[in-house]
């Protein structure tokens, strides 16, 4: 199938599932994740009405940005302090904040650029030790610690990745508990805190993830197929 197949294909499963929960499939923000594809395909994804790319490396985004048409990055991987600069003038969004100092090194680089920069906190839900991300009881705690400190952040919402399950079915509960903090922290009152986005759901978990709330999801292999990490 071509990549605009497959993106059709992956609009339609999201307005099922998202119908399934009482929303619409606009209401469900498709990221295409580009990581380890090249140039030419994401260009065609944008072609084919993708307007959101997400990116775990900041290296591969450094690479790509010149050449890829005008879309929004999102920075969906584990991202290290000193690496923050490289990318905070080129990412709309970073998904995968999962520390204070990770929080004050985007603020302060934001400063310097004179603009806010939109965050995810990333929450490992099950507590899985091979991921990133705080824990469900740290939400809170990290919620306030960014607001008091940090004025060029803006906390937009959660990120979760699920424990990779043989049926998706298992991850619910995963889903289930981070959408419950989404609901609760999204109702504080805060100038530098505006929920709107719940980033839950990949290939193999997307339409389990839209059902128990989520409303961007980040799906690759289904859009461009395998990746090839022989090429890294
Ligand atoms: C690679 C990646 C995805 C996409 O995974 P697929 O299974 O290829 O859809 C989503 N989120 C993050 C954080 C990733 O690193």
């Amino acid at each position: 199938m071509s990549i605009r197949e497959n993106i059709e294909h992956i609009n339609q499963l999201k307005a099922e599932a998202a119908a399934r929960s009482g929303r619409n499939g606009e209401d469900v923000l498709l990221v295409a994740v580009t990581k380890l594809h090249d140039v030419d395909e994401i260009n065609e994804a944008i072609d084919c009405g993708i307007t959101d790319i997400g990116e775990n490396k900041v290296q591969e985004i450094m690479d790509k940005f010149d050449h890829v048409k005008p879309v929004r990055w999102h920075l969906i991987g584990h991202l290290q302090t000193n690496k923050v600069k490289y990318i905070i003038d080129k990412v709309s969004m970073i998904h995968s904040v999962d520390s204070l100092r990770l929080a004050q090194e985007i603020n302060k680089r934001a400063q310097q650029h004179n603009l806010t920069m939109d965050i995810l906190i990333q929450v490992n839900s099950a507590e899985e030790e091979s991921k990133f991300g705080i824990k469900t009881e740290e939400t809170g705690q990290m919620i306030q610690d960014i607001l008091d400190t940090c004025e060029n952040i803006r906390i937009r919402g959660l990120m979760c990745i699920a424990p990779f399950e043989e049926n998706p079915e298992d991850a619910r509960v995963y889903f289930a508990e981070v959408k419950k903090l989404y609901d609760e922290y999204g109702k504080m009152e805060h100038p530098h805190l505006d929920f709107q986005y719940l980033s839950m759901g990949m290939s193999g978990d997307f339409h389990v993830a839209i059902e128990e709330g989520s409303n961007l999801i980040r799906v690759g292999t289904s859009i461009f197929g395998a990746r090839d990490y022989s090429k890294k």
